[in-house]
């Protein structure tokens, strides 16, 4: 065995919560003024040894995470419940199991169904910039595409 073997982590789910033994949920961004609504953050996966981290995020029923883009991409793969996400121009329905990924640069949002949760595990870069917010003229460039207008507008 090499010196520098570690002992594994092991943490037990509980699944009807989709939580997991020493892991806290935590506010989802820390950064005053991000907007947002009903989301939580549990990191699975975060290791020195890890070129990734992984994450939990739950969306509460009408939630939604922070409309942002970033030089970083996101591997997403949905666990629980129903949704939709926008990603770049574009408006997907999403449910378990489904997988997709966004792109460097490109806005992205996530919407829990009205009345269901959204659970999905977010695959990310270990180090990795931090996201930005959409200018005013960002924001209404996104606004002239209906089906963007209508997603933002949580419709
Ligand atoms: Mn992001």
């Amino acid at each position: 065995m090499p010196d520098d073997a570690a002992t594994p982590t092991l943490r037990r789910a509980t699944l009807e919560g989709y939580s997991w033994d020493d892991v806290e949920p935590r506010r989802y961004r820390e950064e005053p003024g991000a907007l947002f609504e009903g989301v939580t953050r549990q990191v699975l996966f975060s290791d020195p040894g890890l070129q990734g981290e992984l994450r939990y995020f739950e969306v509460s029923s009408g939630g939604y995470s922070s409309l942002e883009r970033h030089a970083h991409m996101h591997a997403v793969l949905v666990l629980r419940g129903a949704g939709r996400c926008l990603v770049g121009e574009a408006v997907y329905a999403i449910g378990p199991h489904d997988l997709i990924t966004v792109p460097p640069w490109t806005w992205h949002q996530f919407r829990a169904a009205a009345d269901q949760k959204l659970g999905f595990l977010c695959l990310v870069d270990a180090e990795r910039d931090k996201p930005a917010a959409p200018s005013a003229a960002e924001r209404e460039a996104l606004m002239r595409l209906p089906a963007v207008r209508e997603f933002l507008a949580g419709r």
